[in-house]
């Protein structure tokens, strides 16, 4: 499968070396053609036998394709455990009033992350070691809170490889800032950035094509890469979940095979929606994919309407791994549904960079509305959903979850038949609620709780719901708090430096 810059179509890689790299020169991210998806649809009656595993090898191969089946099923094996993940299980489903959870929070990190975190670094050092290089990779990794961690986690003590994460400094809850603070591994570091998540990304896209660090990189043997979203090792795992939630959903008779479901996603870099639409264009009965937002609802003003405007106020809310302005993956999807008009999408990006904003043609935008459509909650729209699932449906669910929750009832409301009927919808339930326990607590439970601390709310989150806590969050408590350096943004191209000349 080849991939092309969504910049520039003379711009080709293979898999192992657009995983390597990350991020292409020109800016754009590596990205298969519409119509080489497409081409491999598969016919999902005849996958009822798969489990996770079998499911994660066929698409790894069908994108992968430069992998071998052995060096897949090693990559597998390593990520998808029962050392990772709550008795091996990724992605269990369970119910939730009429619809479906998907649990993507079983992980060394309690966020959905962790499903293509654990995998990116065995493919990443698969592909390095079948290339006979003798580099060190250094990651540089832009985090809204738990990209960060979960990229720290799967990469600590990865041989030659070195990992620097890069966090806002008041744009992540206290828990998730514990996480990366105590973090482990002789090849790791963590910085405080003062800025928002943007800056984040910016900063780290900046210096991929910074002259400066490139040659500084080829005098030291080390090569840039990256461990978010736009790397297409981030993107092809979160393909999978789909794809077997489907295959559980009939199996369990929860629906019939070709019946079509809908997936609510909370949206920020809009990684994981994205990997929701490539499931269907390989064959999953999909009709709607929700992109769920926050606040912060860039994407909902331009789904509904083609104008990206990221000329606006980030708020601030309690689930700051949406607050975004600046959604990178989307670029992908306008390379694919444009017919890979690389050169639109270049002019696009243009506009954005210089004037703040991009419109799109409206015959682009209804090939968006055939598969997408956007709604958001605001904060005390998430809090009261927070809320009445918990006395509702007697489930507990995180902030993040909550404005996906929030956004299908909006949904339901508005798209709901006379007959009361609509189709089986699966929210995407994207972290634990332990991660939030301050915020998750304070709407579930009517004492104070903004005197209590943090170790504190967990205990009371888990007297109230016994719902199990995760143990790499009950384990904060007594760990060191070994990164607590705060830079400006300008610093920390210099911090790179240090650790691309040690
Ligand atoms: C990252 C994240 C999201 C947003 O996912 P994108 O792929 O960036 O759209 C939603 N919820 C949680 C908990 C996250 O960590």
């Amino acid at each position: 499968m080849k991939l092309y810059s969504t910049r520039n179509l003379n711009e080709i890689k293979n898999p192992k070396d657009a995983i390597i790299k990350g991020l292409s020169d020109d800016g754009g991210l590596y990205c298969p053609k519409y119509e080489d998806i497409v081409s491999h649809r598969f016919d999902i009656g005849s996958l009822l036998s798969n489990d996770y595993k079998a499911t994660a090898k066929l698409v790894f191969s069908t994108f992968f394709d430069d992998f071998t089946n052995v060096e897949i099923d090693n990559c597998i094996n390593l990520a998808y455990n029962k050392n990772n993940f709550d008795e091996g299980n990724v992605a269990p489903v369970s119910k939730i009033g009429d619809n479906y959870l998907m649990e993507l929070y079983h992980g060394p990190t309690s966020a959905f992350k962790d499903v293509a975190l654990t995998i990116l670094p065995q493919f990443l050092t698969t592909a390095y070691k079948s290339k006979g290089a003798n580099k060190k990779v250094y990651i540089l990794t832009a985090t809204s809170g738990d990209t960060g961690k979960a990229a720290l986690s799967g990469f600590k003590d990865v041989e030659n490889t070195i990992i620097t994460v890069f966090y806002p400094t008041d744009g992540v809850s206290n828990i998730q800032k514990l996480q990366m603070q105590t973090s482990e591994g002789k090849n790791v570091s963590v910085v405080a950035l003062k800025g928002d998540f943007d800056d984040c990304q910016r900063l780290v896209k900046e210096i991929y094509t910074d002259n400066e660090i490139k040659k500084l990189c080829e005098e030291n043997n080390v090569v840039l890469s990256s461990a978010n979203s736009i790397n297409i090792g981030r993107l092809v795992p979160q393909i999978v979940y789909y794809i077997q939630t489907y295959i559980d959903l009939v199996n369990a008779n929860n629906i019939k095979l070709g019946d079509k479901i809908n997936f609510v996603v909370p949206t920020g870099n809009f990684g994981d929606i994205l990997a929701g639409f490539i499931a269907k264009l390989l064959g999953t009965p999909i009709d709607k994919l929700i992109c769920a937002s926050n606040d912060n609802n860039v994407l909902t003003d331009f789904i509904n309407t083609g104008v990206y405007n990221k000329k606006r106020k980030l708020y601030k809310t309690i689930s700051p791994s949406m607050d975004i302005l600046v959604s990178s993956n989307l670029e992908r999807l306008l390379f694919l549904l444009s017919g890979n008009d690389a050169n639109l999408v270049n002019n696009l990006m243009d506009s954005l960079n210089k004037t703040g904003e991009y419109k799109i043609d409206d015959s682009l935008l209804n090939r968006i509305k055939e598969h997408f459509v956007a709604y958001y909650a605001t904060q005390d729209e998430s809090k009261k959903t927070i809320k009445d699932a918990f006395e509702n449906d007697k489930r507990i669910i995180d902030t993040h979850t909550a404005v996906a929750y929030a956004c299908l009832k909006k949904y339901v409301g508005t798209n709901t038949r006379n007959d009361e009927f609509h189709e089986p919808t699966v929210i995407l339930s994207t972290a634990s609620p332990y991660k939030f326990a301050h915020d998750v607590l304070k709407c579930i439970c009517s004492s104070d709780v903004d005197t209590i601390d943090d170790f504190t709310c967990l205990d009371k989150l888990n007297k109230l719901t016994g719902e199990p806590m995760p143990k790499n969050l009950a384990a904060l408590k007594t760990k060191e708090k070994r990164f607590e350096t705060t830079l400006a943004y300008e610093e920390c191209k210099y911090f790179v430096i240090n650790n691309i000349e040690k």
